[in-house]
């Protein structure tokens, strides 16, 4: 009785300092066993060559469905897991569902999908974790070629010299680098020297009002311009209308991702959208679909 008044208490979390500090207690507690009561799952969002028309990859990101809390966002609780060194553990059973689910996807025919795979700055704090990636790739059996890990630009990363070592470890095993919310992070152009990402993913906040706000438009320009003058590919994120999509393919963007392509989506819906798409080459129609 006493939980059920709580869990009706955090419902007005945001009336006041104390309940939102109850509320993410009581996040906070109810994350440690939600794994384990497969509370946890991935979705996956497909990413697009727009110069070629071509899926490429998907990215997985975390869901936490709480079967009373209902669905909570990462961006809620990702924060708490870093604070409470449970990302460590999360962390490591995203990188292993997004391991087999790509090997899945190749042994049912779907081809050779990218999976892009979130990982907090605060994993490398991990002693152990290269090895445990390094260890996931073996199990799953995985082609590295295939795996970028996202990483942000962040305070968190202080040791800058341990991550490098760390990005080199993971680049010789085939592994490839993307720099998430590229353009919103802490300095942007020195991570780039470091960490010689294969991949910029600009953040949605430049993508926002891209076609409408010049300045917007001319940033995003710049970002693909530097991006090309240091040899990576560039991915917008957050593309939502075909006139984004037009502005960055003119712009000579490599990549897009967004609810105009199509919205996260659990691992079946991703395959009967891959499903549609190819019967509708079959049929030979001309690829008019925004998929
Ligand atoms: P992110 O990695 O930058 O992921 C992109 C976010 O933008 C996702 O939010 C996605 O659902 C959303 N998004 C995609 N297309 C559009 C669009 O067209 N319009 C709008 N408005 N939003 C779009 P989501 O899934 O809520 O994830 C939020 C953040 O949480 C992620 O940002 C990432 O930083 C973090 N995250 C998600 N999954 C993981 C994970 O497995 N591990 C870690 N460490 N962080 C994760
Ligand atoms: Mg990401
Ligand atoms: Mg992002
Ligand atoms: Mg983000």
């Amino acid at each position: 009785e006493a939980k059920k008044n709580r869990h009706q208490k955090s419902q007005f979390f945001e009336s006041s300092f104390g309940d939102r500090l109850a509320y993410k207690l009581e996040l906070e507690q109810e994350l440690r066993g939600a794994i384990g009561r497969g509370e946890i799952s991935l979705h996956y969002q497909l990413q697009k060559n727009i110069q070629t028309c071509s899926i490429i990859g998907v990215e997985a990101l975390i869901r936490w469905h709480h079967p009373v809390l209902g669905g909570i966002s990462p961006v809620e609780f990702i924060p708490i897991a870093e604070e409470t060194g449970m990302i460590i553990p999360i962390g490591e059973w995203v990188f292993k569902t997004a391991c087999r689910q790509q090997v899945e996807w190749r042994e049912q025919g779907y081809g050779s999908l990218r999976m892009s795979i979130n990982v907090s700055p605060y994993q490398f704090q991990d002693e152990l974790f290269v090895e445990k990636i390094l260890h996931t790739l073996r199990e799953t059996g995985v082609d590295p070629e295939y795996i970028t890990i996202e990483v942000t630009e962040s305070l968190a990363i202080r040791d800058v010299e341990k991550v490098s070592a760390q990005l080199q470890l993971l680049r010789r095993s085939g592994i490839k680098l993307a720099i998430d919310d590229f353009g919103t992070g802490y300095a942007s152009l020195k991570y780039l020297r470091t960490f010689e990402p294969h991949l910029l993913k600009i953040d949605r906040f430049f993508v926002d009002g891209i076609d409408t706000e010049a300045e917007r438009g001319s940033m995003v320009q710049a970002i693909i311009a530097i991006g090309r003058s240091l040899n990576m590919e560039v991915l917008a994120e957050g593309v939502e209308t075909e006139n984004q999509l037009e502005f960055l393919r003119e712009a000579g963007c490599d990549e897009v991702q967004g609810y105009y392509l199509s919205r996260p989506l659990p691992a079946d819906g991703v395959e009967q959208l891959l499903n549609e798409r190819s019967q509708a080459k079959n049929r030979s129609e001309p690829e008019e679909s925004a998929v």
